[in-house]
């Protein structure tokens, strides 16, 4: 008897090791994949759960109405909202990818990266479009043709996140990563396809969704494309401060990466321009990142924005202790709590707040304003990429 129960008990603690490990791989796949931060935001949402959808405003707040308002016969859950809706199956259907029955698969509890059901990247399909990741593609121009199978279906035993964790097992497979990148851009159109048709009552068809979110990824992968070829060395970067000052900073620093954040605004082009830069515990500047984003409403929202795309950049790297240096006391005091922000701000600090959890140990301190900081120079030169570009540090790779 007692052996049976020390077998059951060692076989619950094998489902949960793998269901853990199964965990760590879906973020390890969602942070490694080639996309957009504000794709990796998206799905990180949707897998958290907190995305305002009727049937969770109605749970919560028992206001509304809980009824999909795409086909009117279902309760908008997030699943049915991205799945399982009729209208939304309609462009799934239409999809280059086709994850059909794979949730049959989450059901169980062996989820093997070869039993997963048919995800295709049908060539045939997609007769004058190359893959982005052939040589010479052409890509944005031409447009897709629905390919066989069929959309998601049914299922009451699965949810978001379980279908989620599935899907990463396809890394495994040739050009994996690719399909699952595909996917979340397509997640990405379905979810603004909703809100337009919510907030605007504009209604798309089912194939303009699928070109959207095409295009929306070679796009992406032609600008990762360039920014490739942009040479690193053509970032003029002045020379690190040496010596006392940088010693004495030094002192007390906590371990981990320390990761600067700076910010630049173009009033008349209405775009913001982010310098994040990240140093070792040296004190050396070993990877940065120029980003360039539309700008937002009020400037504290844009050094909040510029924390979030920090901890993705942390994330990507898979960094486990960090330290974010935060631009302004008044939004560090707010992610510490010890100051209240306004509704929309205190959103924001809780994606922040969430986000931090991903590391081992992840920290907030005051940054210090220097404006002749590389993170502030490569936030100015942002300004004019198209892309975002990548810098790793050529001194240190010696
Ligand atoms: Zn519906």
């Amino acid at each position: 008897m007692a052996k049976k129960e020390q077998e059951g008990s060692e076989r619950m603690q094998g489902a949960e090791t793998s269901c853990n490990q199964a965990r760590h791989q879906m973020w390890r796949v969602l942070w490694s994949l080639n996309v957009n931060h504000k794709i990796k935001i998206f799905i990180w949402k949707r897998l958290k759960d907190v995305v305002p959808v009727k049937e969770l405003i109605y749970r919560r707040l028992m206001k509304g109405d809980p009824i999909c308002s795409g086909c009117g016969e279902d309760v908008e859950t997030l699943e049915h909202m991205l799945l399982e809706c009729n209208r939304v199956k309609e462009i799934w259907k239409l999809a280059p990818v086709q994850w059909d029955g794979i949730q049959d698969v989450t059901r169980n509890s062996e989820v093997a990266g070869s039993s997963l059901p048919g995800c295709c990247w049908e060539r045939d399909c997609w007769p004058n479009q190359q893959h982005p990741s052939d040589p010479g593609s052409k890509g944005l121009t031409a447009q897709p043709v629905a390919p066989r199978g069929a959309a998601p279906h049914a299922g009451r035993a699965w949810n978001i996140t379980t279908w989620w964790t599935a899907l990463s097992e396809a890394k495994h497979r040739v050009q994996g990563m690719e399909h699952i990148a595909l996917t979340a851009y397509i997640l990405w159109q379905i979810w603004k396809c909703r809100n337009n048709r919510k907030f605007n009552n504009k209604v798309q068809e089912p194939m303009q969704v699928i070109n959207k979110a095409w295009n929306a990824w070679m796009e992406f992968n032609n600008g990762v494309k360039e920014a490739r070829k942009c040479s690193i060395s053509k970032t003029t970067v002045p020379p690190q401060t040496n010596g006392q000052e940088v010693r004495q900073n030094l002192e007390n620093r906590p371990r981990g990466m320390h990761i600067r954040i700076a910010t630049s605004w173009n009033k008349e082009t209405k775009f913001i321009g982010y310098g994040i830069i990240a140093a070792n515990s040296r004190g050396q500047d070993v990877i940065g990142w120029k980003m360039r984003e539309r700008a937002s409403e009020s400037q504290l929202q844009q050094r909040v924005e510029g924390v979030k795309w920090a901890l993705i950049k942390a994330a990507e790297q898979r960094w486990r202790l960090v330290c974010i240096e935060v631009p302004g006391k008044d939004l560090l005091q707010q992610i510490q709590g010890s100051k209240t922000a306004n509704m929309w701000i205190a959103t924001l600090i809780n994606d922040i707040r969430e986000l931090s959890t991903m590391f081992y140990k992840c920290s907030f301190c005051l940054g210090k304003y220097n404006r002749n900081d590389l993170s502030c120079l490569f936030s100015a030169q942002a300004l004019s990429n198209y892309h975002d570009l990548e810098w790793v540090n050529p001194n240190l790779l010696y």
